[in-house]
């Protein structure tokens, strides 16, 4: 077994993030050993409960916790008000107290809901990690941003409520498609095109440790997030991508996965970068050899007027101004507001 990695990330109240092979048969002790104990409530996806719920659930109940499961369909539908009614209804049937913990066993999907129904039952119930996607790992299980979808968009209703735990179980990977490693991927050149030009180096040449990768992501945004916990400055880096990503997402009619999205987007900012003479030319070079080695995709197959209208709908266009990501060199990025006519411009530069 690997040496378990540790980070830990001073938000809200302080918690830890592991990282390890077979972190999963230990999450029962994980809990104990924070004080965690009464009635555990694990939220799963139909395919990740086929595969894990059963180890967490014995896990559980060896350190002495009352075991409930609720299994979700997979897919982002499952992120919905009826899911977190329902989620909610069982809790409390089930005579939950807000010194129960709900454990999130899956990705995004799974956490994004789990972590919203942990913070508005009771106001707050307790609420641990176990992502098990390389997405959920690096990105959302960290930070404390929880959501569902509404009729009108992604991650409309939220919540900020940061975990007591995350437990990134590394050996859940094996069993992920090969098309959600590379969405994962994604998200992890982004960490490195942002702020960490020896990331990029990492992943261009060597077959790193998936454990070094997702604690290299984890501790980048801890940093992000332990400066702008409740997304006012700092964390826009983030979004590094993110711009056009949404609107490619929302034009595929969300068929076009998050992480293929972001790396299309990726690459259109960086273009235009260089065409604007903020950029050197080879750090396009780098992030598509990255993009290509992991299979992802970076010509954007829609057009520049459709990107920016859908653009201009995104619920973080505040007051006329859009705030973009704009790399400034290999692991260097600015932000910079633009007004309608310059993300126009910037948008026509990275697609053309
Ligand atoms: P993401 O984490 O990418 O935001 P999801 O939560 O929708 O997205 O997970 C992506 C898909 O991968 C879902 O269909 C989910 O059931 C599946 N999945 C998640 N983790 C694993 C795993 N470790 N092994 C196999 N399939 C998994
Ligand atoms: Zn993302």
């Amino acid at each position: 077994m690997t040496v378990t990695k540790k980070i830990d990330i001073k938000a809200g109240k302080p918690y830890r993030v592991k990282i390890g092979k077979g972190l999963l048969d230990k999450a029962g002790e994980e809990a104990k050993a924070l004080g965690l104990d009464g009635k555990a409530l694990i939220i799963s996806d139909d395919n990740v409960a086929a595969l894990y719920l059963e180890k967490v659930s014995s896990s559980l109940k060896e350190a002495g916790f009352e075991v409930f499961s609720f299994v979700i369909p997979h897919g982002e539908s499952s992120k919905s008000a009826e899911n977190l009614l329902a989620i909610l209804e069982f809790a409390a049937e089930n005579a939950f107290s807000r010194t129960d913990t709900f454990f999130a066993l899956g990705g995004g999907v799974v956490g994004d809901l789990c972590g919203f129904a942990a913070a508005v039952y009771m106001r707050g119930t307790n609420f641990v990690q176990l992502p098990t996607t390389l997405l959920a790992a690096v990105d959302s299980s960290v930070g404390g941003k929880t959501a569902i979808d509404l009729e009108a968009g992604k991650n409309l209703a939220g919540a900020f409520y940061q975990p007591k735990l995350v437990l990134c179980d590394t050996a859940t990977f094996d069993t992920l498609p090969d098309e959600e490693f590379s969405n994962g991927m994604a998200e992890v050149i982004k960490y490195g095109m942002f702020c960490d030009g020896g990331f990029l180096d990492i992943l261009t040449e060597s077959n790193t440790d998936i454990e070094e990768i997702v604690a290299r992501c984890v501790a980048i945004k801890a940093r992000v997030v332990e400066a702008d916990e409740f997304d006012k400055g700092e964390r826009m880096f983030l979004n590094f991508g993110h711009t056009v990503a949404h609107a490619v997402e929302n034009l595929s009619g969300y068929t076009t996965p998050h992480g293929s999205a972001v790396a299309i987007g990726m690459a259109a900012i960086t273009k235009a970068a260089i065409a604007l003479g903020k950029c050197e030319s080879k750090t396009f070079d780098i992030l598509v050899e990255l993009l290509k080695k992991y299979r992802l995709p970076f010509e954007c197959p829609y057009g520049i007027d459709e990107v920016y209208n859908v653009t201009l709908k995104d619920k973080k266009n505040a007051h006329g101004k859009i705030t973009l990501v704009i790399p400034a060199g290999k692991g260097e990025s600015v932000l910079q507001k633009c007004d309608y006519d310059e993300l126009k411009d910037i948008i026509t530069l990275g697609l053309k």
